[in-house]
C-alpha cells in the first residue's frame, strides 16, 4: 500500500519531491532536536492522487491522514474536538518550490463551540480561546470555502466602533464571543449551511483546499514564470499548533538569517507580541525590528540567533524562518532557504564560499542566471511598485523597467527627447526597421503585437531596453494619438510604466532605480568562466552593442544580422533600392551604395572583437520588413530613384507575399540576386584585409542563412569563395574564412550530414526553427498561446525556451549528422534561445560549442554554461 501521510518524525531532508519543501524541513529541524511542535505532512503523490480520482481525498487516503492524526494528539496528549483539553492544528501548502501564489495558512484548526469552551478552561484565558476561535472561522471561511473576508472585517470593525477601541487587542472575551456567533450566522447565510462542528470535516476540507489551490490561476501564472511543472504537485502540512496570542510573554515572528535585500550578515526580520501568524504581515499592528528582541528578553533572542546560525550551517544557505514565542517558549514553525534579491544572491554566494561552507561550484548553483537580469537593468523601485495596479499584462520581451510618456511614432520620441530630455515610451501595433531610432531613445517599448522573437523583442533585447510585446489589449489608435485597454485610455503625453521583466503595463509613473553592480558580481562570473566549457558569444549589429557584450564578456560575435545594419534612416533607403530595383544595372547601383557602408561597419566590428570570431550573417530580410508601406513613403522614395509613384507601388505591390517570413528571404535572395552575396563577401574580405594591415588577426564567418538543400549553399558558397579568393590573393596577405550555414529549416536538419560536407561551421537558428517546426508563424503565435497554456498543451513559450522535445531532437540529429561527415564540426546557436538559462544548458548538454545572444544576456548565459557544465559535466 503507497504511504500517503508522513509524521514529521518519519520524514528526512532528501524527501522533498514527496514532502514538499516546508514538509521535508520539518521533518529536518526535527530531526535536529530543534524545538518543532510536532505533525504530520499528507504528499504531494497525494495531491496527484486527488486530481486522477476526479478531485476527491480517497478513503485510503483519509484513514492515513487520521492515523497520523491520532498518533500526533497522543503526542500532544491532547485530542480534536475536546472540551477540555482540545488538540488545534495549522494547515499549509508546501510545493517541492516555495509557491508564492498557494493557498493561505489556516490556523487554530479543529475549534469547535465545544473545544473552544475547552481552550478557555485550559489556558483560564477566555478572551485569548474566542480571539482564537473568531480567526478560524474568517480564515476558514476566507481559504477554504471561498467567502470573501470583507464580510467579516465589517463585523470586527462595527464591534470595535460600538465598543469605542482601536486594536482587536482591546475587546475582552465577551465582545469576541459575540463576535464568534455573528461571524457563524454570517458563514451560515452566506455559505447556506452551518460552520462544521466536526474538527475531522474541518480537517479534511482544509487539504483539500489546499489541494484544489494548485491550479488555481495565480499559482499556474506563478508556475509558468518559474517553470515548475504541474507534475510536481503540492504536498500539505498539518502541525499541532502552538500560540503566540496567549498574553504578553507569547509572541510570533519571521526573520531571515541575513539581510535577503543586500546580503548582510544580520539577523533581519520582525515580530510583535501577543499576536498569531498573519498578524506580522498584515500591517494592522506594526511589528518591531527583530533587533529590538534582545532588549525584550536577551535569553530569547540569543536562542533564536544560535538556532538562525545551526540552521544556515546545516543547509549551508541562508534560513527564512517563523517562529512563535508561547508563554515565553521558542518553538520553530518552518525554515527554508531564503528568497533573495540578485544582489544579495551574488553577495550570499561569495561569502558562504569565504566561510568554508559552500564550493565554488555550490556557491555557483546558488545564483540563478536570470536573476543577473536585474544586476544589468533598472528596476522598479519596490514601494513605488506595492501601491501600482497593472493595467495588462504582455509578455515579457526585454527586461527592465521603465517609465515614460506615451509616444505613437519614432519620429515623435525623437523629437520629444531632444527637446525636454524626459523619457518616453514608444506604444505601437508593432515595430518595424524605420522605428529603430526611435527605439533608442525610448526608456521603453510596448507592442500590441508580435511574439517573443518579433521584430520589437529582438531590438530591444539587443539594446539592453525594455519592451513588452504583444500585449493585445492595447488598442492602438496612431492616428488618434491614443490608445485605450481595458477601459483606461492613455493620451500622447501621458505617463506609463512598463516591466519587460514581468510583462506588466502601469498606467502611471512608477520610479525606478538603477542597477548596481558590485566587486562581487566579477568575482563570481570569473568563477562561473573557469568552469564553463560552452563558449558565450553575442549577437550583435552595431560596434555598440558589440563593444557592449565585449563588456560583458562576450567571446566573439555569433549572428551578425546584415539587414539590421541599414536600420537607420540615411541608410534604409539604399536597401529599399537594392530590393525595388527591376534589373541587374539598377540593383548593382544600389549595391554600389551598401558596400563601403557594410565594409566600414564590419571593420569596426572586427576592432571591438578584438581578434575574436565575427560570424557574419547574409542579408536575410524579410522583405516586408522593408519596403514602405504609406504612398507618402513610396513617393519620397519614388523621387528619389526618379521613378514615377505607380511604377513603384506596383513594383511594391509585386514583392507582396503572403507569408513573407516563409518567403524570399536568406539565401533565396542570393539565388536569385548572386550579385548581393557577391558584393557582402567583398565586404568582409575587404575589411578583414584592412584590419589585418593595421595588425589584428580576424577570422571572419561567414553565414549563409535559411539553408535547406546542399545544393542551395553550394551555389553561394561558390560565390563567396571566389570573390574573396580573388581579393585575398590580390593584397597578399594570408586570411583565413570560414563559410559555413544556419541550420534553422527543418530539412536542413534531417539532411545536416549532406550539408555538412561543404559547410564549415553550423549555427542553429533557433528562431525560424521553432517558427516551422511548430509551423507557427513568429509574429502571430502570441494570439492563441496563451490558450495552449491555460489548455496545459504547452507549459511554456517555445519561442522563448527552446522545446527540447521536438526542436531539440532536430537540433541534436542535427549535430550528430553534421559530425558524421565532418567530425568536431563547429557547432553553435544565435536564435534568442541562446540567452535563456534553460535553453544554454540544453545546448550544452548536446554538445555544441557556443551559445550566441544579445549583449545583456551575454553574463546570464556565461552563468548558464557554468551552471550546465557542474550539473552535467562534459570533457573541457
Ligand atoms: C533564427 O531564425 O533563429 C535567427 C537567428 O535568425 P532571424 O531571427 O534573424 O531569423
Ligand atoms: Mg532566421
Amino acid at each position: 500500500m503507497t504511504k500517503y501521510v508522513y509524521l514529521f518524525k518519519e520524514g528526512q531532508a532528501s524527501m522533498k519531491n514527496l514532502l514538499g519543501g516546508k514538509g521535508a524541513n520539518l521533518a529536518e529541524m526535527s530531526s535536529l532536536g530543534l524545538p518543532v511542535p510536532q505533525g504530520f505532512t499528507v504528499t504531494t503523490e497525494a495531491c496527484n492522487k486527488y486530481y486522477h480520482d476526479g478531485k476527491v481525498i480517497t478513503q485510503d487516503v483519509v484513514d492515513q491522514i487520521f492515523e497520523a492524526l491520532a498518533a500526533t494528539e497522543k503526542e500532544f496528549g491532547k485530542k480534536f474536538g475536546d472540551s477540555q483539553n482540545p488538540f488545534l492544528v495549522s494547515v499549509r501548502s508546501g510545493a517541492r518550490a516555495s509557491m508564492p501564489g498557494m493557498m493561505d495558512t489556516i490556523l487554530n484548526l479543529g475549534l469547535t463551540d465545544q473545544a473552544v469552551e475547552g481552550l478557555a478552561k485550559l489556558t483560564d484565558n477566555p478572551r485569548f480561546a474566542y480571539d482564537s476561535y473568531r480567526r478560524f472561522i474568517q480564515m476558514f471561511a476566507d481559504v477554504v470555502m471561498e467567502i470573501d473576508k470583507a464580510n467579516f472585517e465589517h463585523l470586527l470593525e462595527a464591534m470595535k466602533e460600538a465598543k469605542g477601541v482601536h486594536l482587536d487587542t482591546d475587546l475582552d472575551a465577551n465582545d469576541l464571543k459575540e463576535l464568534v456567533r455573528q461571524f457563524k450566522v454570517k458563514y451560515e447565510e452566506l455559505k447556506g449551511e452551518p460552520f462544521p462542528q466536526d474538527p475531522k470535516v474541518q480537517l479534511i476540507d482544509a487539504i483539500t483546499a489546499v489541494f484544489r489551490s494548485w491550479d488555481n490561476p495565480r499559482a499556474n501564472t506563478y508556475r509558468m514564470l518559474n517553470h515548475i511543472p504541474y507534475e510536481w504537485g503540492t504536498a500539505v502540512n498539518v502541525q499541532g499548533m502552538v500560540f503566540g496570542n496567549m498574553g504578553q510573554d507569547s509572541g510570533t515572528g519571521v526573520a531571515f538569517s541575513r539581510n535577503p535585500a543586500t546580503g548582510e550578515d544580520v539577523l533581519y526580520g520582525e515580530y510583535l507580541f501577543n499576536a498569531q501568524g498573519e498578524d506580522v504581515v498584515a500591517g494592522i499592528r506594526t511589528p518591531k525590528p527583530i533587533s529590538e528582541l534582545k532588549l525584550d528578553n536577551e535569553a530569547l533572542y540569543n536562542e533564536f540567533h544560535d538556532i538562525s546560525k545551526k540552521l544556515e550551517k546545516h543547509y549551508r544557505d541562508m534560513q527564512d524562518m517563523e517562529f512563535t514565542i508561547e508563554k515565553g517558549k521558542l518553538y520553530m514553525l518552518q525554515t527554508r532557504n531564503g528568497k533573495r534579491t540578485a544582489q544579495a544572491a551574488v553577495k550570499l554566494a561569495i561569502d558562504l564560499v569565504n566561510e568554508g561552507l559552500l564550493t565554488k561550484e555550490e556557491a555557483i548553483l546558488k545564483v540563478e542566471p536570470a536573476q543577473l537580469d536585474s544586476l544589468l537593468h533598472p528596476t522598479f523601485d519596490p514601494k513605488a511598485l506595492k501601491a501600482a495596479k497593472p493595467v495588462t499584462q504582455g509578455l515579457a520581451a526585454s527586461p527592465g523597467a521603465a517609465y515614460g510618456r506615451v509616444v505613437f511614432t519614432a519620429e515623435r520620441a525623437s523629437e520629444l527627447v531632444k527637446q525636454d530630455k524626459l523619457p518616453v515610451v514608444l506604444v505601437r501595433q508593432e515595430t518595424s526597421p524605420e522605428d529603430i531610432e526611435g527605439m533608442v531613445v525610448s526608456a521603453g517599448i510596448l507592442t500590441a503585437r508580435g511574439g517573443m522573437t518579433s521584430h520589437a523583442a529582438v531590438v530591444a533585447r539587443g539594446m539592453g531596453t525594455c519592451c513588452v510585446a504583444g500585449a493585445g489589449e492595447v488598442k492602438v489608435n496612431e492616428a488618434g494619438k491614443f490608445f485605450t485597454v481595458n477601459g483606461h485610455k492613455f493620451n500622447e503625453g501621458d505617463y506609463i510604466s512598463i516591466d519587460g521583466s514581468t510583462g506588466y503595463v502601469y498606467g502611471e509613473k512608477i520610479a525606478t532605480v538603477e542597477a548596481t553592480v558590485s566587486g562581487d558580481f566579477a568575482t563570481l562570473m570569473q568563477w562561473a568562466d573557469e568552469i564553463r566549457v560552452l563558449k558565450v558569444r553575442t549577437n550583435a549589429d552595431t560596434p555598440r552593442d558589440a563593444h557592449q557584450a565585449r563588456e560583458f564578456g562576450a567571446e566573439g560575435i555569433g549572428l551578425c544580422r546584415t539587414e539590421h545594419m541599414f536600420f537607420e534612416a540615411s541608410r534604409i533607403k539604399a536597401i529599399r533600392e537594392m530590393i525595388v530595383a527591376k534589373n541587374l544595372v539598377e540593383r548593382q547601383a544600389a549595391l554600389a551604395k551598401l558596400l563601403p557602408m557594410q565594409r566600414e561597419d564590419f571593420v569596426k566590428l572586427y576592432k571591438e572583437m578584438e581578434g575574436y570570431a565575427v560570424t557574419v550573417r547574409y542579408l536575410d530580410p524579410p522583405l516586408h520588413e522593408f519596403v514602405p508601406h504609406t504612398d507618402e513613403e513610396i513617393q519620397e522614395l519614388a523621387k528619389e530613384m526618379k521613378l514615377s509613384f505607380e511604377d513603384l507601388k506596383r513594383t511594391i505591390e509585386d514583392l507582396h507575399e503572403t507569408n513573407p517570413m516563409l518567403g524570399h528571404r536568406g539565401v533565396r535572395l542570393s539565388v536569385t540576386y548572386p550579385e548581393i552575396a557577391e558584393m557582402q563577401t567583398r565586404a568582409v574580405i575587404e575589411a578583414a584585409i584592412q584590419v589585418t594591415k593595421e595588425g589584428l588577426t580576424v577570422v571572419p564567418e561567414i553565414m549563409i542563412p535559411l539553408v535547406g538543400e546542399v545544393r542551395e549553399f553550394n551555389f553561394v558558397k561558390k560565390i563567396v569563395v571566389q570573390t574573396a579568393d580573388k581579393l585575398i590573393k590580390e593584397s597578399g596577405l594570408d586570411i583565413k574564412y570560414l563559410v559555413g550555414t544556419m541550420i534553422e529549416i527543418p530539412r536542413a536538419a534531417i539532411l545536416a550530414d549532406e550539408i555538412a560536407k561543404e559547410a564549415e561551421f553550423f549555427s542553429f537558428g533557433t528562431n525560424d526553427l521553432t517558427q516551422m517546426t511548430f509551423g507557427f508563424s513568429r509574429d502571430d503565435a502570441g494570439k492563441f498561446l496563451p490558450d495552449y497554456y491555460k489548455t496545459k498543451i504547452y507549459e511554456s513559450d517555445p519561442f522563448a525556451h527552446i522545446d527540447q522535445k521536438g526542436v531539440g531532437k532536430l537540433m541534436k540529429m542535427g549535430v550528430d549528422l553534421g559530425n558524421q561527415t565532418r567530425p568536431n564540426i563547429k557547432t553553435g546557436i544565435c536564435g534568442e534561445h541562446g540567452g535563456d538559462p534553460q535553453s544554454v544548458e540544453f545546448c550544452h548538454a548536446i554538445g555544441l560549442d557556443y551559445v550566441s545572444c544579445s549583449p545583456f544576456r551575454v553574463p546570464i548565459a556565461r552563468l548558464a554554461a557554468a551552471h550546465a557544465q557542474i550539473k552535467n559535466p562534459r570533457k573541457k
